[in-house]
């Protein structure tokens, strides 16, 4: 069994390749900024970093940036990073039609790859791939790291069909949805930081700890601010219940994260009458941290339940409460272990437990695992605590596991 192998569940590849207009298509650039701190400029994916690292397989989750997001959800201070970089290019975001432009990155993610591989150098030794089904994840060879489509955030599927009729509206979601499928895109993640016609969200705004008065308070972090669903699942002028289905109906994998509890646990119920796994590819505990975007112990048992998986994310600010983490400091490894563990104590095994990184997601890695190239460091702190057939199922084997029972052919009714 071939191991230290990795897969990733959530990373944003394309979030880099697409928005930052000085990147021209490709996953090679000079080491610019992916240091241990949060930079909206930071490209930790680059090939430098995947051509050293444990990573086998990633899910690039295609996100077009919300437009309430580049009007309301940074800082004025990003924001205006942003216009001093590339004025006329970010003018044209907030213009640009998200349907479109996810088609577009979609493209510009395959493209990048061939020019990726067309400028190798003696000494860089793996080639990127973009796989289109999970048969030729299990044909690649030991020097390919295989990439799969993914979307985050429906807004991008429904964009421009919101005040449609419901059926209306449906019929166009469905051709949409068979052309990213069409294009390889294998999973879809509905939920995101704002309203999609699809999916109610939870409140993502990261919470921060500050010291006020002497005492810890949990803030929410102002740099970058999301907003939840008010929405109801059976709302008439959504198509909550209609989209899951088609998603299981389509054979594309369903994930969770970003999306609101108690539309959560509806899902678990479409997806078992579907018999098919869910997964939540980017999340933390409820155990630790409670927070309504995090798994609560009843909700991973569920998970299990489906046979889908619950991606751990390289967040503490996400695995870890905000007063401990205000007491310690960003060292996140041994956290996630602690994670894993109790995914394992509560479940009796380990096939529910996965790992999403988030990398280039806009999050906050771990000071002592900030880039792909150092997750060999999460497969050695593993090692006490787990046997090998244990970790190879954590860091991939329950990952494809899941592909394959999800990624599957659309079916007719
Ligand atoms: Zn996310």
């Amino acid at each position: 069994m071939p191991k230290n192998r990795i897969f990733d569940l959530h990373t944003h590849p394309s979030l880099r390749l697409y928005y930052m207009p000085w990147i021209s298509k490709t996953f090679h650039t000079t080491p610019y900024y992916s240091g241990p701190h949060f930079n909206p400029f930071e490209f930790r994916t680059r090939y430098a970093n995947l051509d050293r690292s444990p990573v086998k397989v990633l899910m690039n989750a295609h996100y077009v940036i919300e437009y309430n997001f580049l009007r309301h959800g940074f800082t004025r201070a990003a924001r205006g990073a942003f216009w001093a970089f590339a004025a006329g290019y970010y003018a044209k975001l907030l213009i640009a039609d998200p349907w479109k432009t996810l088609v577009k990155m979609i493209r510009v993610l395959n493209e990048s790859v061939d020019t990726t591989n067309r400028l190798l150098v003696p000494g860089q030794s793996h080639r990127l791939a973009i796989v289109d089904s999970m048969d030729a994840v299990d044909r690649l060879d030991g020097d390919q790291i295989g990439i799969i489509h993914a979307v985050e955030g429906a807004h991008s599927i429904g964009a421009g069909l919101e005040k449609l009729p419901t059926e209306t509206r449906n019929a166009v979601t469905r051709e949409r949805l068979r052309l990213l499928k069409s294009l390889g895109v294998a999973c879809v993640c509905p939920s995101h930081f704002y309203d999609n016609p699809y999916s109610p969200q939870v409140e993502s705004t990261e919470i921060i700890p500050r010291k006020i008065h002497g005492r810890i308070i949990a803030t929410r972090d102002p740099a970058i601010t999301m907003r939840r669903a008010e929405w109801h699942w059976d709302d008439p002028d959504h198509s909550a219940e209609w989209f899951f289905n088609e998603l299981f109906r389509m054979g594309m994998a369903v994930d969770l994260s970003h999306t609101r509890e108690d539309a959560r646990w509806k899902v678990y119920d479409i997806a078992e009458a579907w018999k098919r796994p869910v997964m939540i590819s980017h999340t933390g505990l409820r155990h630790f941290f409670n927070h309504e975007y995090n798994a609560s112990d009843e909700e991973v048992r569920r998970v299990r339940e489906l046979n889908g998986v619950v991606g751990l994310i390289l967040s503490r600010r996400w695995l870890v409460d905000p007063e401990t983490r205000f007491y310690s400091g960003n060292d996140g490894i041994q956290d996630l272990i602690q994670n894993m563990l109790h995914i394992r104590n509560i479940c009796g095994d380990v096939e529910a437990i996965g790992l999403g990184t988030d990398f280039d997601g806009m999050t906050h890695p771990f000071s002592d695992c900030f880039k792909p190239n150092q997750l060999d460091r999460v497969i050695h702190a593993m090692k006490p605590h787990f046997t090998e057939q244990e970790t190879d199922k954590i860091l991939y084997g329950n990952a494809v596991r899941v592909m394959k029972d999800s990624w599957v052919p659309e079916s007719k009714s």
